[in-house]
């Protein structure tokens, strides 16, 4: 028993060692990452489901460490937050974003993520407002996607930060919705402009399971509120047959296309004529 004990604790030392060390490799990795310029936007189409048109793009962040490789956000983002660096990471993201962005049709929207801990910063709409205009990218072809757990605090300074941005000509979407706590009150007084339904909710149209009828009642709420809805994570056929059915929404998902660089879009879009 006291050799299995021993064991055990080792066994336990080692393994918090190696999440120690690779909590570290990865922190050291960001602080070099946002100095050698490592992360990239990668962009995801977004399309009109009734007329089968490319609207605009969704950015999403993707690292290409030397270490590592291509790191996936989910990895680094909440390391990012952690560190304190989301805004730098993010406003160098903005960046590239807006200078991609701006090549493409004016007719092309682009959306970027905003996460909840820049939402703190109470100069966050000036700084945004300041990088459109040092990038002359036009306010009213953006979007910013924030989620649920932004809702919970802070709502007066959220609050304001939206009216700001809004009057600007910025559109702000509700990303991931269903996943989090957001009720109809903060929805009526919070005025965004769009509300886009989580991948959870949309892969479950394939099947006839109690899912379909939760996407139905989240898009008549938001055509009860008068708000536009997005489908995201939309992979097959059988889940655009459904969504189109639903009448009036934009879709995004891999059926369309993973999220592609920017030299893709550059080669998508002067395919289609819109560069
Ligand atoms: P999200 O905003 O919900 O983005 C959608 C995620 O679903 C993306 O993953 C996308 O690649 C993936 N996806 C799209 N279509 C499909 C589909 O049909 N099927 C499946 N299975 N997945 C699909 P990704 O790129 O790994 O991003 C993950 C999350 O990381 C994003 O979720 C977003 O919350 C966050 N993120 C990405 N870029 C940024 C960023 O620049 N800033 C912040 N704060 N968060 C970001
Ligand atoms: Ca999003
Ligand atoms: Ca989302
Ligand atoms: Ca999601």
């Amino acid at each position: 028993a006291k050799k299995q004990g021993r064991n055990c604790h080792f066994w336990f030392d080692a393994s918090m060692e190696n999440e120690i060390r690779f909590r570290n490799q990865l922190e050291t990795g960001i602080r070099r990452g946002l100095l050698q310029r490592e992360f990239v936007p990668y962009y995801e189409q977004q399309v009109d489901i009734d007329s089968g048109e490319l609207v605009g793009f969704e950015m999403l962040a993707r690292w290409q460490s030397e270490q590592l490789g291509l790191v996936s956000p989910e990895i680094f983002i909440p390391v990012a937050e952690e560190m304190g660096v989301i805004t730098q990471l993010s406003e160098q993201l903005m960046e590239q974003a807006f200078a991609d962005a701006r090549e493409w049709d004016e007719s092309l929207s682009l959306s970027i993520n905003i996460s909840p801990v820049q939402l703190r910063d109470p100069w966050f709409a000036q700084r945004l407002l300041k990088k459109l205009i040092a990038a002359n990218f036009p306010p009213a072809r953006l979007e910013i996607e924030i989620t649920e757990s932004c809702l919970h605090e802070n709502i007066g300074l959220v609050r304001s930060m939206i009216t700001s941005l809004r009057n600007q000509g910025v559109q702000i979407s509700l990303d991931d919705f269903g996943t989090g706590y957001s009720s109809l009150e903060q929805l009526r007084h919070l005025q965004f402009d769009r509300i886009k339904i989580d991948r959870s909710f949309i892969s479950e149209l394939r099947e006839p399971t109690g899912r379909a009828r939760i996407v139905e009642a989240i898009i008549a709420m938001g055509r009860g509120l008068d708000l536009p809805l997005t489908a995201e994570g939309v992979e097959d056929q059988e889940i655009l047959a459904a969504l189109r059915a639903m009448g009036r929404l934009k879709a995004q998902g891999y059926l369309y296309g993973k999220p592609e660089p920017a030299e893709k879009v550059r080669q998508r879009l002067a395919a289609q004529g819109k560069l």
